[in-house]
């Protein structure tokens, strides 16, 4: 049973579903997605996101403004944690670095991506932590603003082990999304090796990043066996042992997710 812990699912397209997004969940369900993890990226969409999602035990939501996103409202930390602290909310993200898509003075950027740990800390919830080209700054402000009090996913990980490493020295776990089984990926492979298993996490990052065989399509969270079978082929296990492994982690380390045998009844 997989869990996908990172997934964008008010944006997935139904389109194969005739637009019927319990359609969609059922087919995720039947192969063997157990867990959604619902990523926020922008304050906007927040209140739409939680109401698709909403009576669905199986789906947790987090909150935070995408580094790249410009133009909607920019989150304070009180505005954060005053909205984070709702107990739906299992992590706070998808935050971050991003400087392949952003140019310029990117100040406002690291700005934002403090305020996010800083929520993160006061709340003593998960961060989701979104970075690329942007190695040595996002280490270095997860180190002054005390990311790993919050702890958390550097989430569809593309850098290098050197920044891997960094990250799980403080305390971090990596998700693999889809680009780990794409043709170039070599290099993003021999880090996913490398990861202690109990810090590994899968994810597809839906609708977007669609695993091989279905690279350049929409992506949905039921592709996420694709990245687990991948991992599990490099790492040796079956697998339903690397679904297992990367489930337990995740409900570690998102303490407010629930599986769902164990949600309580009301
Ligand atoms: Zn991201
Ligand atoms: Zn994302």
């Amino acid at each position: 049973m997989f869990v996908d812990s990172h997934c964008h699912l008010d944006r997935v397209d139904l389109t194969p579903y005739a637009g019927d997004f319990d359609a969609m969940l059922a087919q995720a369900r039947a192969e063997g997605v157990q867990h959604m993890l619902c990523v926020c990226i922008d304050l906007e969409h927040y209140p739409a996101m939680c109401q698709r999602v909403k009576d669905h035990p199986d789906i947790s939501v987090s909150l935070g403004v995408h580094p790249s996103e410009r133009g909607g409202q920019e989150p304070s930390v009180d505005e954060l944690v005053r909205l984070g602290s709702d107990p739906a909310v299992v992590a706070i993200g998808e935050t971050g670095l991003d400087y392949h898509y952003n140019d310029g003075d990117l100040g406002w950027q690291r700005q934002r991506f403090v305020t996010h740990i800083e929520a993160a800390r006061r709340l003593a919830k998960p961060l989701i932590i979104h970075t690329r080209d942007a190695r040595e700054d996002t280490i270095a402000l997860m180190r002054a603003a005390g990311a790993e009090q919050a702890g958390g996913v550097m989430h569809c990980f593309t850098e290098t082990w050197e920044m891997a490493k960094q990250a799980l020295d403080l305390g971090f776990y990596l998700s693999f999304s889809g680009i780990l089984t794409f043709k170039n990926a070599a290099a993003l492979r021999e880090v996913a090796q490398s990861v202690p298993l109990d810090r590994l996490l899968i994810e597809t990052d839906s609708p977007y990043l669609a695993p091989v065989p279905y690279r350049g399509k929409k992506n949905e969270p039921r592709f996420v066996s694709h990245v687990a079978a991948r991992i599990a082929a490099l790492r040796g296990l079956s697998v339903e042992a690397l679904a297992e492994i990367t489930s337990e982690n995740f409900f570690r380390l998102f303490r407010a997710a629930r599986p769902a045998e164990q949600r309580l009844p009301g």
